[in-house]
């Protein structure tokens, strides 16, 4: 039996697992890569043909999970799609609005491309796409154990994550043993405010561990409410906009419950409100509609009456144009999408509202590397903003414990609850956070390894686990990493006196780094 990583190893986007047991193949999460210039990666084909692939196995709706599995289906795959049924209705959601997201902007790179001569670009997949993995979907409960074939029966578990989503434990059969593998998805913390805490397993031989805060601890949730209350009082006293970049699923309903919360407690009078996504719109509804797998507080303020997702001011933005029309609104609570700042209608409020010292922008949610949410929260004031530049005076404000993600106690509470001794694979990170949390495994009594992207492993319990294909990284992201690792110099070298107090040591040094990297800048395609 195999496993290959290939996606989310080493970073947290492009969730993609493949497992070949006894002949049959079989995906676990099919994401795209999210972050600056990941379209052509997003293109770059899978390790196997469609047609090579029985089946596909959807840990939680979000984008960096599924994304790929129309594209997928473009390319061939007919097999099923196993999910629970709350994530098969909201990937339909997500799944038509990236649709519509990938055809705009196939459409400003094709202008783009046909000055230069070049051919049109083809989005990554459309609609009729979109409808044919729909119909593959096969919705199954939490908890219930279900035969995919022959050799592998598998059951779904509350990841606590998102609306959905789930942990995935299969039982393989291959050669008379049986090989117990649980992939964790991304995994909520113990106790979410709006989704229900991670449910236990305890059998597994491998266990793959996502590991997005491995290395970090949030705040406890209580303390993360009185920061988010403090942040938009604050805020609305400058009687600016508040712009808040959020995931439109999961996040956002988050915030429009704790903006609930502040009114019911008489902290936050009524206000503008403003839900700029037609996406969460329709993503709230089955908030409501799965309202019974929701967490205690949810369900409890839900029985008496109120809704919890429509706050006193609240109004939900459905046009391009009445988003458009928030331009001249000069106070207010804004939630956009995309939480990462990507695409989505928070480009246009940051572009029109980032220059404004009156602005508040508060990020609720991660940040992946290359994105401009994380530009903005790594504190660079000079940005471009959909093609324009736009100088960055509006306060900004991180509230981290938000997170629909676990944090590092969170995720070895989790991995605790085995009681048969799993090697973890550790994926799903940044390498230092997944690192982190291997080292922490370990020294819990644990055992972790960190894979990289592309790898694959021999797996089976009766032997040490083994590395069958060692393919380095691709040159890609070897270079990706690079750059990286020259940022976080540059920051390093920026912040320390001492450089140019010995500056007549290190000239030479610099100079040399400037002339390399000048070069390397020549070999950019286009300059
Ligand atoms: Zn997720």
């Amino acid at each position: 039996m195999k496993i290959r990583f290939v996606g989310a190893a080493g970073e947290v986007t492009g969730s993609c697992y493949c497992v070949d047991c006894d002949g049959y193949r079989f995906l676990v999460d099919c994401g795209i890569h999210q972050g600056a210039n990941e379209d052509e990666r997003n293109r770059e084909p899978l390790p196997f043909g469609p047609g090579e692939l029985d089946a596909v196995f959807l840990t939680h709706a979000h984008m960096d999970h599924s994304g790929r599995i129309p594209y997928l289906v473009r390319q061939g795959f007919e097999g099923p799609i196993w999910t629970t049924p709350a994530t098969a209705r909201l990937v339909e959601i997500l799944w038509h609005d990236s649709v519509h997201l990938m055809k705009e902007e196939a459409e400003w790179r094709s202008r783009k491309a046909l000055r230069k001569g070049l051919p049109p670009i083809e989005p990554l997949y459309d609609e009729s796409d979109v409808d044919g993995a729909l119909k593959l979907l096969r919705p199954v409960e939490w908890e219930a154990r279900t035969s995919a074939s022959d050799g592998v029966v598998f059951s779904l578990h509350d990841a606590g994550h998102i609306l959905g989503s789930s942990s995935v434990a299969f039982e393989l059969r291959e050669g008379g043993g049986t090989t117990r593998i649980v992939f964790s998805g991304d995994l909520g913390q113990q106790f979410p405010a709006v989704d229900r805490a991670p449910s236990v397993i305890r059998e597994a031989d491998y266990v793959l561990i996502e590991s997005t805060y491995g290395d970090r601890l949030h705040k406890d949730d209580q303390a993360t409410r009185e920061e988010f209350r403090a942040v938009i009082l604050t805020a609305l006293k400058d009687r600016g906009k508040v712009l808040i970049p959020s995931f439109v699923v999961d996040r956002a309903q988050r915030l429009l419950f704790e903006l609930s919360l502040m009114q019911i407690e008489g902290i936050l009078p009524e206000v503008p409100i403003f839900f700029d996504s037609p996406m969460g719109v329709r993503a709230t509804e089955l908030y409501r509609a799965y309202g019974d797998t929701l967490s205690e507080e949810v369900r409890r303020h839900a029985a008496s009456g109120v809704d919890l997702f429509s706050p006193r001011g609240f109004r939900n933005v459905l046009t391009s144009e009445d988003s458009q029309q928030l331009n001249d609104v000069p106070f207010g609570i804004v939630i956009a999408g995309s939480g990462m700042c990507t695409g989505g209608r928070i480009v246009h409020h940051l572009k029109h509202g980032a220059w404004n010292p009156k602005n508040h922008i508060v990020f609720v949610g991660y940040q992946a590397y290359g994105t401009l949410g994380r530009r903005i929260v790594d504190g660079e004031t000079e940005l471009r903003i959909a093609g324009e530049d736009v100088v960055l005076k509006a306060q900004v404000h991180t509230i981290g414990g938000f997170s629909a993600h676990g944090d590092r106690d969170d995720l070895l509470a989790w991995a605790g609850n085995f009681t048969t001794n799993p090697l973890f694979f550790v994926t799903h990170g940044e390498p230092e956070a997944s690192q982190a949390l291997s080292v922490s495994l370990q020294e819990n009594g644990m055992r972790g390894i960190v894979p990289s992207a592309g790898q694959e492993f021999l797996i089976d319990p009766d032997v040490p686990v083994k590395r069958v294909s060692a393919e380095a990284a691709a040159p890609r992201s070897r270079a990706r990493a690079a750059l990286k690792d020259i940022e976080l110099l540059l920051k390093r070298l920026r912040g320390d006196e001492k450089v140019l107090s010995d500056a007549e040591e290190v000239m030479h040094l610099l100079f040399s780094a400037r002339t390399l990297l000048e070069a390397a800048a020549r070999k950019k395609p286009g300059l």
